[in-house]
């Protein structure tokens, strides 16, 4: 007797996925970032809208610059 299996398939593993699982669809926190990683790589081309202003958090800005690193003094002596 096969039973159907009681919750969804992980889009990145096709592992089976608890229907209570907290990273629904996905079976863990990982495939949902490896998914979110694809989905920005390939198909980032999705016009947002603009009352979605938490798009901006995609676009990170240069990281402040960071005072010289002491260990660069051993090249210079
Ligand atoms: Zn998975």
């Amino acid at each position: 007797m096969t039973e159907p299996h009681p919750g969804f398939k992980c889009p990145t593993c096709a592992d089976w996925v608890a229907p209570g699982a907290p990273f629904r669809p996905f079976c863990s926190e990982r495939c949902k970032m490896t998914d979110l990683g694809h989905w920005l790589a390939g198909r980032y081309k999705i016009p947002a809208r603009d009352d979605d202003e938490d798009t901006t958090d995609l676009v990170l800005p240069r990281p402040p610059e960071l005072p010289p690193a002491a260990d660069d003094d051993d090249d210079a002596r």
